[in-house]
């Protein structure tokens, strides 16, 4: 086989291999969000949960600070009673004093409901925050073991670019610019073999007078289709 050819065939898997090893590498972001999505979950779960505990414990400090307001208001009405002349005065200040006493009943089991609201949450939190302690903990993990891939893959990647250095050495210039161009506009698939009569770049079939002469591998040619660098893997070489 023409040396030439040879050493395109091998920059080509090379090249291949890089290829895949940088789409590993350009994988790592995406991996690492997606190993991060569980815990982004819980994290939103449990603020959902503080957010709503803190407005029951709002609810009950607005609740307390009414209570002492209308406790006064009992007191004062209470007092009065000494000042009542006539029985008419007195039971029109029972009723006042009846009905303040009913809005605090009412304003007590807001208190109680909004105690029981904010205590069910605060358990809700405390579950929360062990999930997310738990799954922080299998992130962590997770992560570490990607990051570990991706260096192991940066070390392989260094190792066949090093290769890829020794193999360019031996193809001549105009050689490689025109394997290089052919790698830019051909999605990175330069050197292709031509199977059965038909490129495996562009699936389109070679001339007959032209798979002859390239089944022999003594020259270089391109698919008059897809421009690519052709080759006929011979079973015997
Ligand atoms: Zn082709």
């Amino acid at each position: 086989m023409n040396k030439q050819l040879e050493h395109l065939i091998q920059l080509q898997q090379i090249d291949s291999k890089i290829r895949a090893i940088q789409r590993t590498i350009e994988d790592v972001p995406g991996k690492i969000t997606e190993v991060e999505s569980p815990l982004q979950d819980s994290q939103n779960v449990l603020n959902r949960i503080k957010q709503q505990h803190e407005a029951f414990e709002k609810k009950k400090r607005e609740k307390e600070r009414a209570l002492e307001d209308i406790n006064d208001k009992i007191n004062k009405l209470k007092m009065r009673t000494g000042e009542i002349k006539t029985n008419k005065e007195y039971q029109a200040l029972l009723k006042e004093i009846k009905a303040v006493e009913d809005a605090r009943s009412s304003i007590e089991d807001d208190i109680l409901s909004a105690m029981e609201d904010a205590d069910t949450l605060g358990k809700q939190i405390k579950t929360e925050e062990q999930n997310y302690r738990a799954n922080k903990e299998k992130v962590e993990t997770l992560k570490k073991d990607i990051e570990n891939e991706k260096s192991e893959t940066e070390k392989e990647l260094l190792k066949v670019q090093g290769i890829r250095e020794k193999v360019i050495e031996a193809v001549d210039s105009e050689v490689y610019d025109q394997y290089f161009m052919l790698l830019e506009i051909c999605g990175g698939l330069a050197v292709i073999e031509v199977k059965d009569e038909i490129c495996q770049g562009c699936n389109m079939n070679i001339p007959p007078q032209l798979f002859v002469e390239l089944k022999k591998n003594e020259e270089i040619y391109n698919c008059p289709q897809c421009r690519r660098i052709i080759f006929y893997k011979n079973s015997t070489s």
